[in-house]
């Protein structure tokens, strides 16, 4: 059987995921990595890979079955996105919630011009978290949800505490605060504030002759980042950060406390604990390229959230095989 033809947009932390993602799927064959940068420049690294400029991904329309977008949320998919989408099947990992309606019309647009599929906003939260939230709301229409993120850096955080004058180097964990699960989980349904449910816990590596206390207090008191959490800053050495705080674990639950008839209580529970968060977002992305190919040779076109899409289009095994394994 012909394999499904990859294509990589972006060569972040996403990128190189999805290129390791499908060497574990041998329906799946990479073609190329497309970058804004120089091919010249990624080559040096010396993987396998194909590498070719951006401004050349047109001239792959016969060659490629899926383009999966590896950009930024904040300014590169919502550009690339829609570019790309009329020229090619997509799956991306959008993850502005705010604006993901807006991005569906705009990608929903292009995509129909086209006669080609995308996938929008997959990954685990937007993705895995909101399926699930939906499953749990749909089951248990009586009930309150609550989802917690960590423990996980947090990149935007992390990006705040570094903008800080005298700050070298910082790292920002997002902790969700275990009294708060466990209180859940015992079938309580507790009104939780922001402060409630996460803590945040900041690594930092100071400039020589930088004042701590100040640091401390630029960072805990920093509206929408840190003043509305319990907040902790512990300056640490350069040595001990790249040591212990270079890696991008996240993960979290999405908590469902609900009742059924006349008052039984029903819990729904679904979590992630991941070493690499990168990592596990494009193995998410390639199962959905799957999907986004199924369903464009079922004749489909036009934009696709993981609400649209069913679950069997993600398994390389046919519906036979799947009703099988039923049980
Ligand atoms: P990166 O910052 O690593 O990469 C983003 C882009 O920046 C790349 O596509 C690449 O484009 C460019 N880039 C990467 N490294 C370099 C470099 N050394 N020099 C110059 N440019 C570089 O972001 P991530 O891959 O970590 O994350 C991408 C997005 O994934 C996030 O913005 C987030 O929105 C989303 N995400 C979604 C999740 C979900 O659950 N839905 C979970 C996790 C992430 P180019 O090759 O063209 O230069």
């Amino acid at each position: 059987q012909q394999k499904i033809r990859i294509g990589i947009v972006g060569y972040g932390n996403l990128g190189r995921g999805v290129r390791e993602a499908i060497s574990q799927n041998p329906d799946m064959e990479l073609v190329a990595v497309f970058s804004r940068r120089d091919p010249k420049s990624l080559e040096q690294r010396g993987e396998s890979v194909r590498f070719v400029h951006m401004a050349d991904a047109e001239r792959f329309r016969e060659d490629i079955d899926v383009m999966i977008l590896c950009g930024g949320s904040a300014t590169d998919l919502p550009e690339q996105t829609p570019q790309l989408a009329s020229l090619f099947h997509t799956v991306d990992s959008f993850d502005t919630h705010a604006k993901i309606p807006e991005f569906y019309d705009k990608v929903n647009t292009a995509a129909l011009l086209g006669g080609r599929l995308s996938v929008i906003s997959t990954g685990w939260d937007p993705g895995l978290f909101s399926m699930n939230r939906l499953l749990a709301e749909s089951i248990l229409p009586e009930g309150k949800e609550y989802t917690f993120w960590g423990k996980g850096v947090s990149q935007g955080h992390s990006d705040a505490i570094r903008r800080i004058p005298g700050v070298r180097a910082g790292v920002q964990y997002t902790v969700p605060v275990q009294a708060a699960i466990d209180s859940i989980r015992s079938g309580e349904t507790p009104e939780l504030k922001t402060r409630d449910k996460h803590v945040r816990d900041c690594y930092v590596v100071a400039e020589e002759g930088a004042d701590e206390n100040a640091i401390r207090e630029a960072v805990v008191s920093m509206p929408n980042y840190f003043a509305d959490y319990d907040t902790s800053v512990t300056f640490i050495t350069m040595e001990e950060l790249q040591r212990e705080h270079s890696g991008m674990p996240h993960g979290g639950f999405v908590i469902r406390s609900g009742v059924t008839g006349s008052g039984t209580k029903q819990r729904i529970e679904f979590g992630l604990e991941l070493e690499s968060n990168p990592e596990f977002t494009a193995s998410v992305l390639v199962a959905y390229a799957r999907a986004a190919f199924r369903l464009a040779a079922e004749g489909q076109v036009g934009a696709r959230t993981v609400f649209d899409i069913p679950l069997g289009h993600l398994s390389p095994k046919s519906p036979e095989e799947l009703r099988k394994e039923l049980l």
